[in-house]
């Protein structure tokens, strides 16, 4: 399969390359490019192959924060030029806000949260949700990091029993201690895994929960 790609790319016109703004030499230099051009670089050969769907696994991550405006740019731009969806998987709000549509959140692996992107961001439910955003830099210099999720991780081989998520939940209940909650749609078009949201639930009581959880979590 190595080899069978190799041959690929080596047969790939040069005219593929250009068509992405790349030349060939841009095959046996590598080293001597930047993050942002090795990411432009790793774009271009998964597009060789005229994908549907890409996987993007921290696609910005590692690229310099000046840069990434650009690759998210160009990622939105080949997938409404050619209609390739994306799998982003990333931990950083701004680049998943920016490229997503749909989002879910997963915790030790299972998905505790499930809607839109524009939701997710702005009024997620979930308390893991919750703490991964207020964990996140503030654009204002000076202010720093509001919160931080505590706790480690639970191990995924030996996950904790009940709500996956309850050793590092300031909510949690000896309930929560022993029994999982299941994905359900609490509002339309938004689901979440937690003890504290029941269906049938109105929409004020939904973000009265979530508000509640919001002051935990930044205590
Ligand atoms: S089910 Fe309980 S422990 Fe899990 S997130 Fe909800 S409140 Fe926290």
């Amino acid at each position: 399969m190595k080899e069978y790609r190799k041959q690929r790319l080596r047969n790939a016109s040069p005219s593929c390359f250009s068509r992405w703004g790349y030349s060939r030499r841009m095959q046996t230099c590598t080293h001597e490019f930047s993050g942002g051009q090795r990411q432009r670089i790793a774009i271009a050969r998964a597009l060789i192959l005229n994908p549907n769907i890409i996987v993007l696994d921290e696609p910005v991550s590692s690229i310099d924060v000046s840069m990434r405006s650009g690759i998210m740019n160009l990622l939105k731009d080949l997938s409404r030029r050619y209609g390739i969806s994306y799998v982003l998987v990333a931990h950083d709000f701004s680049t998943i806000r920016y490229l997503s549509h749909e989002v879910a959140t997963m915790y030790i692996g299972q998905i505790v949260e499930k809607a839109s992107a524009a939701e997710v961001c702005s009024r997620s439910l979930h308390p893991y949700t919750q703490g991964l955003l207020a964990a996140g830099i503030i654009a204002r210099p000076g202010q720093g990091i509001k919160a931080i999720l505590r706790g480690e991780v639970g191990s995924p081989i030996n996950p904790p029993p009940g709500c996956r998520f309850h050793p590092r939940c300031p909510l949690a209940t000896e309930f929560c201690k022993q029994v999982p909650p299941m994905l359900e749609e609490v509002l339309p078009g938004r689901k979440v895994a937690c003890h504290l949201y029941k269906k049938g639930q109105t929409e004020a009581q939904v973000y009265n929960i979530r508000e509640q959880i919001a002051r935990e979590i930044s205590r």
